[in-house]
């Protein structure tokens, strides 16, 4: 394992651990749920929205270490970004966990570089990209549900 692999494993330990705006919000304007049957995580994503603002994220609910230090991940990251870099963020990391080559440098990643190690693991893409999924749903549409089968 290489140094780099093992700070990236130390990322996701640490937000699985100490998960980031881990709580509901009372001022959102959107809750959806996501769940990834496959491997049983199930989280309930909450975003206040203002204008095109991101202005806070919360999550609640339970799964595996990859689902929830990647909910914990997002929420940091997109606090205080507009829906639009939300939608592009969202489109890197997707890229980044299927292997895809993105546009964006490492360094320009940050902490979600250390999910780049998924792409070696198929099954796991949904379980990284289920809080993802269901976020882009709160922004985008009226479902209140969100699946991954
Ligand atoms: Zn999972």
């Amino acid at each position: 394992m290489s140094d780099l692999r093992e700070l990236y494993q130390q990322v996701i330990l640490d937000h699985n651990k100490n998960p980031r705006n881990f709580h509901e919000l009372p001022n959102a304007t959107k809750a959806v749920d996501g769940y990834n049957p496959l491997c049983g995580d199930h989280y309930k994503i909450y975003v206040e929205v203002d204008g095109d603002t991101i202005k806070d994220i919360g999550f609640t609910g339970n799964g595996c270490a990859i689902s929830k230090a990647s909910a914990s991940v997002m929420s940091s990251s997109l606090k205080g970004k507009s829906t639009a870099e939300a939608h592009q963020l969202f489109d890197v990391f997707h890229k980044l966990v299927t292997g895809e080559p993105g546009s964006l440098s490492t360094a320009e990643l940050g902490r979600l570089a250390a999910f780049s190690g998924v792409s070696e693991f198929p099954a796991r893409v949904k379980c990284a990209t289920l809080a993802w999924h269901t976020l882009n749903s709160a922004l985008e549409s009226d479902n209140e549900t969100v699946s991954t089968e």
